[in-house]
């Protein structure tokens, strides 16, 4: 078996997107220790996602925070391409100890203080032919693209729902994609409201105009959406409906995104309680737990700049300096109060709920489809009867697709949270083996 490493600081943070770098930059700025643990090789999260020779692409912003952590280096200790599969407190006024496997090595850190910033991923509608090769997330195609995967001179639609898929289109369209159309199925009345409400924010409709101006020769159409792809082992064509009319679109790739989900699973391992789909918090960015913080999107879906707010506002708490965060709490209060009319605009509609058929598959792992979820009461008694959920996966993708259908809570949560080598899962268990490398951080 692997010797373990073992990190001992005063705050540990769980994830690296803007939300974790603020915390970590305001911990250390406090004169605090903190150790950031994220599984991408670079911090940066969704939207600074980035190579070390594209850092000079990411947005001013982004550069700005890069440069305070790296300022702050010598209290932050960073540990990239590290998974934490389990978070839990340990007896008494012992702390908190988070379990991670890095690079094939099994790492623990142990803190006085939490911050829980594992951010969203993408929700799936699971529509007949979602499986395919070809289809993407519109959140991973981003992703692919920022890596360094091209999709130029390739024929693709987009179809989905929310502001995301803005810079995504953008982003193709500047990549050199054939973007044949990008479908929103939010009604135009919906949108059109949401963009007047927006007058107050000038910034952001001048954004929202530089991303369709990239993509201006495709057609952005309202109330549309996508019922069906096809294709032999790779999406040849898909379906795209307004409710009325279907028609049927020859692609090269179709890029899906149905919103977003927070992933809350160290959070519920930790114990914290949820609310609305998302960690609850106090004005401190404080879980239900003591000395368990959470900020960004895990909070609930709010974006770049909440994420900021509420990442600095956690870190200047967890470093006990709560009455520094007023200003900030101001203004979380101003950016997740404009976020509810954004939420009503592009809330999925109902329509949504039939593209899931009897034969559609939901649990992609398992190949289970959705006729036999169905005949559970459950989605325990759907993991007992069909395996739906229990694959490597372990429902991040189903769970959410049946919450949409069903109205299903996924009620339990196990570690390890992530697959993981066999030698991580021994040193994971409750009294891990003592051979270990200490490094205070
Ligand atoms: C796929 C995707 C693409 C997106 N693209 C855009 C975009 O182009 N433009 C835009 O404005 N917004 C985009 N968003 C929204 C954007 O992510 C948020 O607005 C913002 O990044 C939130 O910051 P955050 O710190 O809360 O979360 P994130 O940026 O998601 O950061 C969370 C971090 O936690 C890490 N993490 C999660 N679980 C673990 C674990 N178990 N162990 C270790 N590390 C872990 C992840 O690797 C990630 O780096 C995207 C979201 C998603 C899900």
């Amino acid at each position: 078996m692997n010797a373990s490493e073992l990190y001992v600081t005063e705050v540990a943070i769980i994830g690296g997107g803007p939300a974790g770098i603020a915390a970590a930059v305001r911990v250390a700025e406090s004169g605090r220790r903190a150790v950031i643990v994220d599984e991408g090789p670079n911090l940066g999260g969704q939207i600074w996602r980035h190579r070390p020779e594209t850092v000079h692409k990411l947005p001013a912003n982004a550069r700005r925070w890069l440069d305070r952590l790296r300022a702050a280096s010598g209290a932050i200790t960073v540990l990239s391409g590290t998974s934490v599969v389990d978070a839990r407190q340990e007896g008494g006024d012992s702390g908190f100890t988070l379990s991670g496997e890095r690079a094939h090595t099994h790492c623990l850190v142990r803190a006085k203080a939490v911050i829980v910033a594992t951010g969203a991923r993408e929700r799936w509608i699971p529509f007949p032919g979602w499986t395919l090769p070809g289809v993407f997330g519109v959140g991973g195609a981003q992703a692919l693209l920022k890596s360094g995967v091209s999709f130029r001179g390739k024929r693709v639609i987009i179809a989905g729902t929310g502001p995301l898929i803005l810079p995504v289109a953008a982003a193709l369209a500047k990549d050199g994609a054939r973007l044949l159309l990008v479908a929103e199925q939010a009604a135009s009345a919906s949108v059109a409201s949401f963009a007047l409400g927006l007058w107050r924010k000038p910034g952001t409709l001048a954004q929202a105009a530089k991303y369709r101006a990239a993509f201006r020769g495709t057609p952005y159409r309202m109330g549309q959406w996508i019922t069906a792809a096809r294709g032999d082992g790779h999406v040849e064509e898909v379906d795209i409906t307004d409710g009325q009319t279907t028609r049927t679109i020859a692609c090269d790739a179709a890029c899906v995104g149905f919103g977003l989900v927070p992933n809350l699973e160290l959070a519920r391992l930790l114990g914290c309680e949820l609310t609305s789909g998302a960690v609850q918090v106090d004005a401190r960015q404080q879980t239900s737990r003591a000395g368990v913080y959470s900020a960004g999107e895990i909070a609930g879906i709010g974006g770049v700049e909440v994420a900021l707010a509420e990442g600095e506002i956690a870190g200047l708490c967890a470093s006990g300096r709560s009455a520094e965060a007023r200003r900030l709490m101001v203004r979380r209060a101003r950016l997740r109060k404009s976020l509810a009319s954004m939420e009503r605009a592009f809330a999925p509609r109902d329509e949504l709920r039939a593209l899931t058929t009897a034969e559609t598959i939901v649990c992609r792992c398992e190949d289970v489809a959705f006729g036999a979820i169905t005949r559970a009461a459950g989605l325990r008694q759907a993991k007992l009867y069909t395996r739906a959920g229990m694959g490597p996966c372990q429902g991040r993708v189903c769970g959410a697709s049946l919450e949409f259908l069903l109205g299903w809570n996924a009620d339990s949560v196990r570690v390890p949270s992530e697959p993981v080598l066999l030698s991580t899962l021994m040193h994971a268990m409750p009294n891990p083996s003592p051979s270990i490398t200490e490094t205070r951080s």
